[in-house]
Formats: C-alpha cells, sequence, structure tokens
C-alpha cells in the first residue's frame, strides 16, 4: 500500500514536472522570437530568435557593454586569420581564427574568455562584423548550427509558417 502511493506519487510528480518542463520549453522558445518580442534597434539581426543565454552572453562582450575595437585594430593576416589588437591592454594581440588548427568546425581566439566558455568573445565578435567577414554566417556552419546558439527547429518553422502564441511579459 505504502509502496503503491509512493510509485503513485512519484508518477504524478513525473507527469506534472514533464508537462511544466515541456511547456516551459515552449514558452522560452516563443519569448524569443522577434514575432513575440520587441527587440532593442541596438541588438544585430544575428542575435534574435537566440536563446537568452546566448543573447546574453553576446551583449556583454559587445558595445556599448565592452569598448569597441576599432576596425584599424583588426588585421587579417592571412585568410580566416586575424591579429586583433586590445584596446583593454597596450601592446597586447589576440589572434582570431574563423576555424582553429585543431578543429576546422571550430573558431578560435587566444583570450581567456574564449578558452573559459568556447562561445563567441569579444574579439570573434569584432572580427565576424569587421569588413573582412560576414557576420555571423563567416563561422563554420556546424559551430553556429549548435543547439546553444538556436531556437528550437520546429518552433522557429511555426513562426514563418502559422501564427505564433502570444506570451505575455518581457
Ligand atoms: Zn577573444
Amino acid at each position: 500500500m505504502c509502496l503503491q502511493l509512493t510509485t503513485a506519487t512519484v508518477l504524478v510528480q513525473l507527469k506534472y514536472t514533464s508537462y511544466w518542463c515541456c511547456n516551459r520549453y515552449e514558452e522560452l522558445n516563443v519569448r524569443l522570437l522577434d514575432t513575440v518580442r520587441q527587440y532593442s534597434a541596438n541588438i544585430p539581426q544575428f542575435l534574435h530568435n537566440r536563446p537568452k543565454f546566448f543573447l546574453d552572453h553576446c551583449l556583454k562582450r559587445m558595445p556599448p557593454v565592452t569598448t569597441a575595437i576599432p576596425p584599424d585594430n583588426i588585421v587579417m593576416s592571412e585568410s580566416g586569420v586575424f591579429v586583433v589588437t586590445s584596446v583593454d591592454t597596450a601592446d597586447k594581440n589576440y589572434v582570431v581564427k574563423l576555424r582553429s588548427d585543431s578543429n576546422a568546425d571550430v573558431p578560435s581566439c587566444e583570450c581567456v574568455d574564449w578558452h573559459r566558455h568556447f562561445l563567441p568573445c569579444k574579439h570573434l565578435l569584432a572580427v565576424v562584423h569587421s569588413s573582412y567577414c560576414e557576420g555571423w554566417t563567416s563561422l563554420p556552419l556546424v559551430y553556429r548550427s549548435l543547439p546553444l546558439f538556436t531556437a528550437d527547429p520546429d518552433i522557429e518553422h511555426a513562426r514563418s509558417s502559422t501564427s505564433v502564441p502570444s506570451v505575455s511579459g518581457n
């Protein structure tokens, strides 16, 4: 009897946890769609319809939060390889590669931030948005297609094919 109650309780908890997670997942995905939320004009297009953690990560590494890296601080040494002169530390340079030496599907930078997260650092973001590159699409397809960087494809597809239910809040 006690075991049956415990099993039933667990099943009910699992059912509602699953229900909550599924709905919360969908809600979080719908919230990030530009058909639902209003993006500030200073948020670049490539950050629209992205998971919130990724949006926050990049915004912390871009002006106006960080000092803008001027175009003259970025020099292409060879195809896909750039030397970025720091605006924060004198005489400090970072080599940014659109395709790293160890894995061509992943970019790289020499900075601590890159090695800590393997997510776009301010140097990589400055490079892909420089006149040398064509923005986010300059990065390897495998890297920029990581689920960490993208909304759920089904919900993203729903955006273009049907009306997406409105979600209250920001
Ligand atoms: Zn970096």
